[in-house]
């Protein structure tokens, strides 16, 4: 099949020529036609797959008939991130170059003013993060009743970043009778809830399964000490020929370290996370794509669904808890048909986490290990899981496993077979306090573009009960603070509650929760007045 077929107009199919592709992926092949007839899209894809052109370019050619009206958007994408929404408009400018198109980009970091003076003028497509969105709809700068085309991109990423009430408050002022495009790597239980919610009769089109990872990419696993993980990753980067390759940390405040400490080995690498000012984001992207550096130090959230071409690497610092971040984190490289590799340093600590990889994936990854450093195996003890929920004084691991003993399949020189490990009895074992696992839901949270603004505590697949939830003192978003100094108290969405209502609700649910005898609070010598009031009991007959 060709472009041709599918219904596009002779000025798309220019700008489509001019792009270089010659043949539709599989979800445009599927996607474009049931845009055009009007259909509501149900799109199971990743990122890679060619999904932004599968509803970009319908969009064009259906947003090329007919005006804006000032302030009134006639369609609407919502991006989980920053950098996604803009990768969406660099589309919107690549393919609709020969349509008179207006598009805005509303984003968190720029300007109110720019934005607002674009919003005015009438635009077509408006690209937005749903927190700014928000923001400029609360301060009546923007009317959404006018909007055709809703499209929903990333929905699981929505939902690990806590963005889903904030998504369906705006839903909820759109009007009823529109095209709705929703796109999601994974479909797991909550996103199809959404979908139904969202969606009539839609065409559903899958084009990967959610734990698949390329054949292009090799994968393999080295496992070190805590302590020698950097040593590690620069043995790596040494041993290969690395082009350009993205390092994944698991938190944000190990980024910065790691990036320093890696400039001062002489490597060239920045640092990408979402703490950065928006300009310093963008900066450091364009220097990595345009080659300047060589490695981006980034977290999932920064990372997710960046389109760089020809990444030769995937690091991952840290095995992240989430096993679908892992297929997310490797397919940044290998795309497009080229080859890329993926390497993983775990800690010994880390078993449960490479066991949940390896099931979504399928397989085993590959151990290997690398020159200079101690090979280390994964301790699959009890006391080896819980290690790296925090607590100490785990005892070694006692037996290496049997895929871990089998030497790399793809051993390249550089590299060395994994020598035995060395029995070790308790007494050898320095007690090492392991450092807090996973923060990522408080990540997630500070790098998102505004905090998820709900009555209902968010339980976000991350950040729920029972999993490596971050410190309490974490869970209050760091951008929450600073959206609630700048937003408006009322917001007409949420009726006569304001923002900040509902998360001091929040917040005063959050203390109240009982996680058990962590919760309890001493006053020691200064107890509250309030305990020492005499306490009438009610005496029972
Ligand atoms: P996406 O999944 O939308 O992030 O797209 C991934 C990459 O594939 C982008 O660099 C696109 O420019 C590229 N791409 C999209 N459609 C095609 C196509 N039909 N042929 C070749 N490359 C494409």
């Amino acid at each position: 099949m060709s472009f041709s077929d599918l219904g596009l107009s002779p000025e798309l199919l220019r700008s489509i020529e001019d792009a270089g592709y010659t043949t539709p992926t599989p979800i445009q092949e599927q996607a474009i036609p049931q845009v055009l007839m009007g259909r509501d899209v149900l799109g199971v894809a990743q990122t890679g797959t060619g999904k932004t052109a599968g509803f970009t370019l319908p969009m064009i050619e259906i947003m090329g008939k007919g005006r804006a009206k000032a302030r009134m958007p006639r369609s609407l994408i919502l991006e989980p991130t920053r950098e996604l929404a803009a990768q969406v408009s660099e589309s919107f400018e690549k393919y609709g170059k020969h349509h008179k198109l207006n598009m805005a980009l509303l984003i968190g970091g720029v300007s109110f003013a720019e934005q607002e003076k674009k919003i005015d003028r009438g635009v077509d497509v408006l690209i937005a993060t749903p927190g700014r969105l928000l923001d400029h709809f609360s301060r009546g700068k923007i009317l959404l009743q006018d909007v055709k085309i809703l499209v929903i991109d990333e929905a699981d990423r929505m939902l690990d970043m806590g963005f889903i009430p904030d998504i369906e408050r705006i839903v909820a002022v759109l009007p009823k009778i529109r095209q709705t495009l929703f796109f999601s790597a994974t479909m797991a239980p909550e996103i199809r809830r959404l979908a139904d919610k969202f969606l009539m009769n839609p065409k559903e089109i899958s084009v990967a399964k959610q734990s698949s990872t390329a054949d292009t990419v090799a994968q393999n696993l080295v496992i070190v000490d805590q302590k020698m993980k950097r040593e590690a990753l620069r043995a790596l980067i040494r041993s290969e020929n690395v082009k350009n390759a993205f390092i994944f940390c698991n938190r944000k405040r190990d980024i910065g370290t790691l990036q320093k400490s890696l400039t001062q080995h002489g490597f060239s690498a920045v640092a990408l996370h979402g703490d950065m000012s928006q300009p310093a984001r963008t900066e450091t992207l364009a220097k990595f794509k345009n080659n300047e550096v060589s490695l981006l130090v980034c977290s999932d959230v920064a990372a997710r669904g960046l389109d760089v071409q020809a990444v030769s690497h995937v690091f991952n610092f840290d095995v992240p808890s989430s096993a679908e971040d892992y297929v997310h984190r490797i397919g940044r490289t290998g795309r497009a048909g080229m080859t890329g590799r993926a390497y993983t340093i775990a800690t010994p600590e880390d078993a449960k986490y490479v066991s949940a990889i390896e099931s979504l994936i399928g397989k085993p990854i590959p151990r290997i290990g690398v020159e200079g450093v101690d090979t280390e195996d994964l301790d699959t003890s009890d006391s080896g899981k819980r290690r790296r929920g925090g607590r100490k004084g785990a005892k070694p691991a006692e037996q290496p496993r049997d895929e871990a003993a089998a030497p790399a399949e793809d051993a390249k020189p550089g590299r060395r077979e994994r020598k035995p490990r060395p029995e070790r009895n308790a007494e050898q074992v320095v007690e090492q306090t392991v450092e807090q696992p996973v923060e990522q839901s408080a990540e997630h949270y500070a790098e998102a573009e505004a905090p998820a603004r709900t009555d209902k505590p968010s339980r976000n697949r991350r950040g729920g009960r029972g999993s490596d939830r971050a410190p309490r003192e974490n869970q209050m978003p760091a951008a929450q603070a600073e959206s609630q100094t700048s937003r408006p108290q009322r917001s007409p969405i949420s009726g006569n509650r304001s923002w900040s209502d509902a998360e001091n609700d929040r917040s005063r649910r959050s203390e109240s929760d009982d996680d058990g005898p962590n919760n309890v609070i001493g006053f020691g010598d200064d107890i509250p007045a309030f305990l020492q009031r005499p306490v009438k009991l009610k005496q029972s007959a």
